[in-house]
């Protein structure tokens, strides 16, 4: 029998995004003025329940912006997950900033215990990033860099949605960023979200975004400050729109799949499935399995086995201490616990409305390919 082959991510378009995409294309307002983008951002800012949302072309530029604005410069430290996509990384390194790595905790998160013992006097800011849909400890961080007088930034691009003591991931921070990338929770084929509570922030976060032009004619091409294009098209903030009009679905969608998982995977000896913890609210953006030596198969046995049957699955993130790209001064510490996530970690497919079948396919094949 030929079944289907099972991509680890597919966006779900569900009705409206041809219609204000049409609305947006036959109004003439195809480049980063017209009213979806205000739409868009003001429907996102009251989804989250904060006061500013600012949409720009992605979230790693989203990111660039937030530690510019924030004024994180040559010479600052700021803390970052060692484990984690590298897009926040980068982000401090455009800066010209110093990436300080520190390891994952028991949800895959920076640990905050580590944190407080990292923070140097060139210390400013706390880059936190909830990955794979747990949120971080971000209280505990919120915390942290209040005592410290740090900057709190989340990257939110993994958990949004989310939430740490029913308070929604993304209002921790001083600002935090959102990602609609194809395969995050809503999309706009590319783009991202700032948010904050701050106006002044919000401001000068929408002044860099655009170029740092002048506030009126006179002034326009003065520019006082180092601006970017990271604007978001009006196309873009029609379809996200549409999008986030079904968010609560998509993240509904997103939980059904874990809890299947769970159940259907629970009993297979040697595997570790995602953290739960009773102070957050994980959103499951993908489905993680460690991969332990209990299992009798190895990570790359079992991805070519389930690759094999046309099931994809895709590897954890290598950690910012084993990349290249950072040139490490040898650095004497060690990083146990994100090594362990890179080495044994797989994720499944799971994306809104995929089809419950496919969960149970995935979990004969695994317990199948222990042999
Ligand atoms: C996807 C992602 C990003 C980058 O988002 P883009 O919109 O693709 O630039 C940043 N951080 C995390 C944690 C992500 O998962």
């Amino acid at each position: 029998m030929s079944e289907e082959f099972q991509p680890v991510a597919q966006p779900h378009l569900w009705g409206n995004e041809r219609i204000y995409l049409d609305e947006a294309l036959e109004s003439g307002w195809v480049s980063s003025r017209g009213p979806f983008i205000e739409r868009f951002e003001r429907a996102f800012a009251e989804s989250i329940g904060v006061a500013h949302a600012v949409s720009v072309t992605n979230c790693t530029n989203a990111l660039h912006l937030a530690l510019d604005a924030l004024g994180i410069g040559p010479g600052d430290e700021v803390i970052v997950p060692d484990f984690t996509m590298m897009a926040p990384v980068f982000a401090v390194l455009y800066q010209r900033a110093t990436p300080v790595p520190i390891d994952a905790d028991e949800t895959w998160n920076m640990d905050p215990d580590a944190v407080a013992v990292a923070i140097t006097p060139r210390t400013r800011a706390i880059l936190a990033v909830h990955t794979y849909g747990h949120p971080a400890r971000i209280d505990r961080l919120r915390e942290i860099a209040d005592e410290h007088n740090l900057w709190l930034v989340e990257d939110a691009a993994e958990a949004h949605g989310g939430a740490v003591l029913g308070r929604a991931v993304g209002t921790f921070g001083d600002i935090a960023c959102f990602s609609f990338y194809a395969n995050k929770l809503i999309t706009t084929g590319e783009g991202g979200m700032i948010i904050t509570n701050c106006e002044e922030l919000a401001k000068r976060v929408r002044w860099k975004r655009n170029m740092c032009f002048g506030s009126d004619e006179e002034s326009r091409y003065t520019h006082e400050s180092i601006g970017f294009n990271y604007r978001m098209t009006n196309l873009q903030a029609a379809i996200g729109l549409a999008q986030l009009e079904n968010a609560a679905a998509a993240l509904e969608s997103k939980l059904s799949i874990a809890q299947a998982y769970d159940a259907a995977l629970g009993e297979i000896p040697g595997l570790t499935l995602p953290p739960r913890s009773t102070w957050a609210k994980n959103v499951f953006w993908v489905y993680g399995v460690l991969i332990r030596d209990e299992f009798g198969r190895s990570r790359v046995e079992l991805q070519q086995r389930l690759s094999s049957r046309k099931i994809e699955t895709r590897r954890f993130f290598t950690p910012l201490h084993r990349q290249p790209v950072i040139r490490s001064n040898g650095s004497l510490l060690s990083f146990p616990n994100a090594d362990l996530l890179c080495e044994r970690g797989l994720y499944l497919p799971s994306f809104p409305c995929m089809s419950t079948s496919v969960i149970q396919r995935v979990a004969d094949e695994i317990r199948r390919a222990r042999g």
